[in-house]
């Protein structure tokens, strides 16, 4: 047998060939051997154990019996009918049932034989049931090493397991892999010193474990070796991309405040800044005469007032003679921007300009001339920002708001547009992320934080109702309307229910209106299927206090401001996350009034939501919340936090693997303190991690 190697092309593979080949390739974007060993399955199937009829729990569980066929039921007439099998073993009995390939089974699975079947339980009125069981004959003569194991699970799709690569036949040719393959070939990426001061297993050895484990053990320290190997891979980088920008990078050099920032300071701030939004400009304008690029994030709650902090850092860059942009994850955000912003600026010679995908005609043409031309100074924008049409004459530096929505793709087109030198880069994050996370998250940026608020805020007082409760609720809301305040009413919108949810905005809308009835209250509706132009009518109507409540679903989660509006309602609040709630909440206490957030739950709540709502009824506080989502989320958790800012991570999640994480960051730290260029024969290896790409590899996610 010839043996193939990491980067034999996959139609080599014996069982792949030219169809199958160009699947993988376009599916799962897997090109050779190398990337299909590195296809981990996401999850195992446990066939190491035998259950017994009568320890069957629940409905959903997945078992594997041994079992003797008593009886083949008739097979029902007509369509439809299944075909049903009685079997038992010492401890009880069961059904099987089979609604397709009646035929073969009826031929295959015979009354008196044993069988060791796997399936998934359903439980019925007439007890429990497997559907299309996997069964094989069982022989207690035959020896099969193979019997007591663990199954992977790929993941595939439809048009691979029309070419016969569900699961199944992933697994086959991983076999095929393996068989034809010399694993020697696989390079460790570790260097010794790392893998015993960690425990980690090999690479190759983890390799295999991955794919055909044992033991749960097995599993466990395989994917340690390879969530190490990534996120230790993603801190080099990140620390030497520091490093490097520290002794290289170079960056437009804003020496001085400048007239503008000084003009705006003197006569147009509205209020006094705080000793944190003062710091943190002394600090960022440090960076910015540096003469390095500065790539800085700038964290503060919500409220802290970190918008006049990024219009005043513009400011420097337009008195340095650059141009400067900010962008924003929504158009309401973009919209409201641009409106302060003009307020703001209004005296003041410099034009700005508004660019998201509703600007049209003149408006767009004047916009885009003004920007390559460099008669304007400011753009404000959405992503509509980083458009190939849109071109800067000197563009200095980059303001991203509410940073989570933005992935690195759009970070580096942004970064693209300047022509000789990057642009400084400030990110303003939306919701606070625990100092420990965003250090070794955004790892690559220089941090600073506004941990102050505005003088003379009130706390909000935050309460939950439960729904039993409502009248309070109603009693509560005409009480602020009649001082002449505004509501907002807030429900959930999740993709996969988002029609149920639109439902249930527009049922509750319905009740209001029957307690809140034209022309003595005024109701707007706001959610993501109404048209742009009615959606930001219907917001200037509120904004402009020609409406009492607002109706909306979560659009109105980032940014916008109305400092009158005094109470948030936030309808099924249990389904919300903890950021999300402190995030909606800080739409209110913006103004000089008290203001409340009511939480109005189910009656009855499990044991993480309740936490969740008495955390939000304990504290204001942004920092701390973050930290109890951390802690509450705790391991285990998948979402969104795969997306690290840099890299795509493949097999880890860094709250999940925070621990290893942490383990990562320090241990890259340290190595890359003593020997920067990673040029001392020990650190070989590390040199070639940092400088994999990960792109070929498919690595899929493993849980
Ligand atoms: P966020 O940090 O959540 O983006 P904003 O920038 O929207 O907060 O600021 C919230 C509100 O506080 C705005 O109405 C803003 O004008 C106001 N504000 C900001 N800084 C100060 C300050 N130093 N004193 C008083 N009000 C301030
Ligand atoms: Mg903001």
């Amino acid at each position: 047998m010839s043996f193939l190697k990491p980067d034999s092309a996959i139609e080599y593979l014996k069982g792949v060939g030219p169809q199958r080949g160009a699947l993988l390739r376009k599916q799962l974007n897997i090109q050779d051997v190398q990337g299909l060993l590195f296809y981990f399955p996401f999850r195992y199937i446990d066939k190491t154990q035998i259950h017994q009829i009568k320890d069957i729990e629940f409905d959903g569980q997945w078992v594997q019996l041994r079992v003797q066929a008593v009886r083949m039921g008739d097979r029902g007439q007509g369509r439809g009918k299944p075909l049903v099998a009685a079997v038992k073993d010492a401890t009880g009995t069961l059904e099987l049932v089979w609604f397709r390939s009646q035929k073969w089974v009826e031929d295959h699975f015979l009354a008196g034989k044993t069988y060791q079947i796997y399936g998934k339980v359903q439980k019925s009125a007439y007890g429990f049931s497997i559907s299309h069981p996997e069964f094989e004959e069982y022989d207690p003569t035959q020896i099969k090493p193979n019997a007591a194991r663990f199954e992977p699970v790929y993941s595939s799709g439809e048009a691979l397991a029309a070419a016969g690569l569900d699961s199944k036949g992933i697994k086959r040719i991983v076999e095929s892999a393996f068989a034809s393959f010399d694993l020697q070939a696989v390079e460790e990426n570790l260097p010794e010193y790392v893998r015993t001061k960690f425990k980690l297993l090999g690479r190759q050895e983890s390799l295999r474990l991955i794919h055909f484990p044992t033991h749960q053990d097995q599993i466990r320290k395989a994917q340690e070796r390879f969530r190490f190997e990534e996120l230790l891979s993603f801190q080099l980088k990140i620390i030497s991309a520091k490093i490097q920008r520290h002794l290289v990078g170079g960056g437009f050099k804003f020496q001085l405040l400048g007239e503008l920032f000084d003009q705006f300071y003197q006569e147009k701030l509205p209020f006094q800044l705080t000793e944190a939004q003062k710091r943190v400009i002394r600090e960022i304008h440090h960076d910015l005469k540096s003469g390095k690029q500065m790539n800085r994030l700038l964290q503060g709650d919500v409220g802290s007032g970190k918008t006049i902090v990024a219009l005043m850092i513009m400011l420097i860059a337009a008195g340095n003679g650059f141009q400067a942009c900010i962008m924003a994850p929504t158009e309401v955000l973009a919209n409201q921007h641009f409106k302060s912003f003009k307020d703001l600026l209004d005296g003041l010679s410099i034009r700005i300009c508004l660019l998201t995908s509703t600007v049209k005609g003149k408006d767009r043409r004047e916009a885009l001339e003004g920007l390559e031309s460099g008669q304007i100074a400011f753009a404000i924008g959405t992503h509509a920002l980083i458009e190939d049409k849109v071109k800067f004459n000197n563009l200095g530096l980059v303001v991203i708001d509410e940073q989570h929505r933005f992935g690195v793709a759009q970070r580096s087109k942004l970064w693209a547009k300047s022509k000789d030198l990057p642009p400084h880069i400030l990110v303003m994050t939306a919701t606070p992320i625990p100092r420990t996370l965003a250090m070794t998250i955004y790892g690559d940026l220089e941090v600073s934080v506004i941990d102050e608020l505005p003088p003379n805020r009130k706390e909000i007082y935050t309460r939950q109702i439960k729904d039993i409760h409502r009248s309070e609720l109603i009693r509560f809301m005409r009480e602020e309307i009649a001082k002449g305040r505004q509501i907002y009413i807030v429900y959930p919108l999740i993709e996969e229910s988002e029609k149920v949810d639109l439902e249930n905005l527009q049922m509750g809308y319905e009740k209001l209106l029957t307690f809140f009835p034209l022309p003595q209250y005024r109701i707007s509706v706001v959610h993501g299927k109404l048209k742009p132009a009615d959606k930001d009518m219907e917001m200037r109507r509120f904004a402009e206090g020609r409406s009492h409540i607002m109706v909306a679903t979560t659009v109105i989660e980032v940014g916008v401001n109305v400092p009158n509006a005094s109470v948030m309602v936030i309808e099924n609040a249990e389904r919300f996350g903890l950021s999300q709630l402190h995030q909606l909440r800080g739409r209110v206490g913006r103004g000089a009034e008290q203001s409340y957030c009511i939480l109005m739950t189910a009656d009855r709540l499990g044991v993480e939501s309740k936490a969740r709502m008495d955390i939000m009824c304990q504290t204001n506080d942004g920092f701390k919340i973050a930290e109890e989502d951390l802690r509450l989320r705790g391991p285990g958790d998948l979402s969104g936090t795969r997306q690290s800012g840099l890299v795509e991570l493949k097999v880890s999640d860094v709250v999940r693997d925070n621990h290893i994480l942490i383990a990562a960051r320090k241990l890259a730290e340290a190595v890359l303190e003593r020997d920067p260029l990673l040029s001392h024969p020990a650190n070989q290896l590390l040199r070639k991690l940092l400088s994999t790409e990960e792109d070929g590899l498919s690595w899929n996610k493993i849980s």
